[in-house]
């Protein structure tokens, strides 16, 4: 059983993916089942915002479902975390079926890690790395999401600012945030799209993998998060290869929400 659980399409507004491309691309890397994890964004200046439409996402899936019948579809939604944004995120994860809720933070105290420099600027490593686990820690404990999306994204950028990351001085705030995913039986993605972004590896470092495995955590799942046809399944073998070797040998995959683990 491989799945891709971190997927988008042009419907997430920030790439030009067909619902065609991505099944094709998945068949192709031997992929068994996708979940398409479209973005929802509210913050205004967002380039994403304002683009999400669940009937669209509904009717892609139901498509792709008649259109594939050798590939599992799920309906999923990475929603861009804010706490200002509370009650619309509670209003969109309640008024619609999702089989699969990822929360992510690419905001810190409003500021979008990516594409700027702000979040970084004036901030010693510390400030900035232990900021943003605090705001996963936050994220995790408002109980709406299956997974976070990208666990150390912060590195993302930071790595530029600060050189390689290395998880270990925060430990004690990421364990916490761990700790909190546990006890929600929240599954821990591992995102593939850093081996091609500036960190060339995969989020989250894999001494936060070996921490949540500690710590009981057994819920586990790849996600490429594809925004065009050739980053489906990006290093999925390596990805899985890392699963087996860490001693996970099952795969989380969703319906409604409800989890259930598959072999691999
Ligand atoms: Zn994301
Ligand atoms: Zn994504």
């Amino acid at each position: 059983m491989v799945v891709d659980y971190h997927t988008h399409t042009a419907l997430s507004g920030d790439n030009n993916q067909t619902i065609d491309e991505l099944c094709m691309s998945a068949l192709e890397r031997g992929i068994n089942e996708i979940c398409i994890t479209e973005h929802v964004d509210f913050e205004p200046e967002d380039h994403c915002h304002g683009k999400f439409n669940y009937d669209t996402h509904l009717k892609n899936k139901e498509y792709a479902k008649e259109k594939y019948p050798n590939l599992t579809v799920k309906l999923g939604v990475e929603i861009d975390y804010q706490k200002k944004y509370l009650l619309e995120i509670f209003d969109l994860c309640l008024s619609y079926n999702f089989d699969y809720i990822i929360g992510s933070c690419h905001r810190v105290d409003g500021i979008n890690l990516y594409g700027n420099d702000a979040y970084y600027i004036n901030k010693t490593e510390k400030e900035a790395y232990y900021h943003y686990f605090e705001t996963v820690c936050e994220m995790i404990c408002i109980n709406m999401f299956n997974t976070v999306g990208h666990f150390d994204w912060v590195k993302r950028n930071g790595k530029h600012f600060y050189g390689e990351f290395d998880p270990n001085p925060y430990k004690n705030i990421i364990c916490e945030a761990l700790k909190e995913m546990i006890k929600r039986d929240m599954t821990m993605e591992v995102n593939a799209a850093g081996f091609r972004q500036f960190p060339r590896t995969f989020y989250p470092h894999i001494d936060i993998l070996k921490w949540y495995k500690e710590l009981g955590g057994e819920n586990i799942v790849y996600g490429s998060d594809s925004h065009s046809p050739v980053q489906t399944g990006l290093e999925i073998d390596k990805v899985y290869s890392i699963f087996k070797d860490l001693g996970f040998n099952k795969m989380t995959t969703y319906t409604n929400k409800i989890k259930s683990n598959v072999t691999f």
